[in-house]
């Protein structure tokens, strides 16, 4: 019974809590047990607030009772990936540099669904500061891949994606940085959603390069993720990057958007290294839509190669200044034995940041330097502008851009940890939306031969998430993919 209960989509159950059918206290429980029961396994929560959540869920009842208004997400656990801030509870960002850090304020995103009535429950483990794709970069923990303990959630978001496949919270949130939503929902069978650059706030984000970073829903269909960005999305004046535009009633796109679409396939996208399993569920996803009227046309993003290279220029280097704040001072980690101020500093930052953070911050100490300036980051930053005037280009043809979300199913732990370079093309789909600054969203698309999950990437156009997120539910409310759990 209570697997069932956590295993239910966010719209099913927002329908069972209205009809008094269940309780956000026997939810909220089952979210519990659950975590109790497999979080041993699978390692997806930094730290949990059984008590607190179970205070806030009896909150909703009594709302809920009193015949109160309440919102979309009124008694629904939803779970934050540990970079994002809620007042009085821990944000670790899963560095050593955090560890003791509890936040005095909430983040717009917390505060939206505080409005809308969610239950906040537990921290999700990451990479460290969002820095990896297997969520092995942690200072404190590995989470593993529900459907194969052997193997990596994917990341950075690994913690968010894991809970929710695991049935431990009925949707989450992570941020997206060069993929880092959209890859782990594609290793852990769930829908991942990165919004359009600015279309929801970064306040209260621990940032990590900043003219990429989006925060962005994970949810078991492409139905609840339409909710939850209806919660989060829209102008705040407290992030000077967020985009005054018309919030879309998202859900509502779902049906009055129909299509024929016309869908663009990138012939970048389809070279070495592509998995033949994931890339015969494109196969398949290509033969869905066509199937459906849509018209299939093959589209040339000729930059895609540069991708990589640009955005280990552009976001080290906004990581080097970003991370420049924790110095021991104020409110990070403090070397005990110091000699004076500037050791303060060194102790401080080489005993609080692990490996993969130094490397970003002497990349992008590096490129950004006197000399090397106008060779690394200012190139480029033309080259990003020739990625995004590719994808506006195939958008004059194309209503969306259909890819795999990663190249391979999940990796086996361990496996990529001590090769950095393997570890970055795990990300050489998912990269160019975040460069362009485009809306993009994984869903589930089926299963590799040894069981393991397999994503598929639809990459839209600026702030049209109705339409993309039609396109998408299209394809995932005729599939079943997603109700397929793990073994646990
Ligand atoms: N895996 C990429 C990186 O390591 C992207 C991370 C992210 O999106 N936060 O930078």
């Amino acid at each position: 019974m209570s697997t069932d209960l956590t295993f239910s989509t966010l719209a099913a159950l927002a329908d069972q809590l209205t009809a008094s059918e269940v309780t956000s206290v026997e939810l909220t429980q089952a979210a519990i047990d659950r975590t109790m029961a497999i979080d041993a396994q699978v390692q997806a929560f930094n730290s949990i607030n059984p008590e607190d959540a179970l205070v806030q869920a009896a909150a909703s009842d009594a709302r809920r009772a009193a015949g109160e208004a309440c919102g979309p997400l009124d008694g629904i656990p939803v779970t934050l990936k540990d970079v994002i801030a809620v007042r009085n509870q821990p944000l670790t960002a899963s560095s050593k540099m955090l560890a003791n850090f509890v936040s005095p304020y909430d983040a717009t995103v917390t505060s939206k669904l505080k409005d809308a009535g969610a239950v906040l429950w537990g921290r999700a483990n990451l990479d460290e500061f969002a820095m990896g794709s297997s969520t092995e970069n942690s200072a404190f923990k590995t989470t593993r891949n529900p459907y194969d303990l052997e193997r990596v959630p994917g990341g950075s978001s690994g913690g968010s994606a894991a809970a929710l496949a695991a049935g431990e919270a009925i949707a989450t949130l992570g941020s997206d940085t060069g993929g880092s939503i959209r890859q782990p929902a594609a290793f852990c069978n769930v829908v991942g959603l990165k919004p359009t650059y600015g279309l929801v706030s970064r306040y209260g984000l621990a940032a990590f390069a900043s003219s990429l970073d989006q925060i962005g829903p994970f949810t078991r269909t492409v139905e609840d993720a339409a909710i939850m960005l209806g919660v989060i999305a829209g102008h705040d004046r407290r992030d000077s990057t967020s985009f005054k535009t018309e919030i879309s009633d998202y859900r509502a796109a779902l049906q009055t958007k129909q299509g024929p679409w016309k869908l663009g396939i990138p012939k970048e996208y389809f070279g070495k290294g592509l998995d033949p399993e994931v890339a015969a569920a494109v196969e398949q996803a290509i033969a869905f839509y066509r199937n459906q009227g849509c018209e299939i046309r093959e589209v040339s993003l000729p930059h895609t190669e540069y991708c990589l290279s640009v955005y280990y220029i552009i976001a080290t280097a906004e990581a080097s200044s970003n991370l420049a704040r924790y110095d021991g001072i104020r409110y990070t980690h403090r070397a005990a034995d110091a000699k004076d101020i500037v050791d303060l500093y060194f102790k401080s930052r080489a005993e609080g940041f692990g490996p993969e953070v130094k490397r970003r911050i002497i990349l992008g100490t590096y490129v950004l330097s006197s000399g090397y300036y106008d060779a690394y980051y200012l190139r480029a930053q033309k080259v990003r502008t020739l990625i995004r005037q590719d994808f506006l280009k195939a958008y004059g043809e194309v209503d969306a851009i259909l890819t795999p979300t990663s190249p391979t199913p999940a990796f086996r732990a361990g496996e990529k940890a001590t090769n950095p370079l393997s570890m970055y093309l795990s990300d050489i789909y998912t990269i160019g939306a975040n460069l362009a600054g485009l809306p993009g969203i994984s869903i589930p698309g089926g299963f590799s031969t040894s069981g393991l999950p397999i994503g598929l990437q639809l990459i839209g156009q600026p702030y049209a998430e109705a339409d993309l997120l039609a396109i998408a539910h299209s394809y995932d409310s005729a599939h079943d993919w997603a109700s397929r759990r793990p073994q646990l």
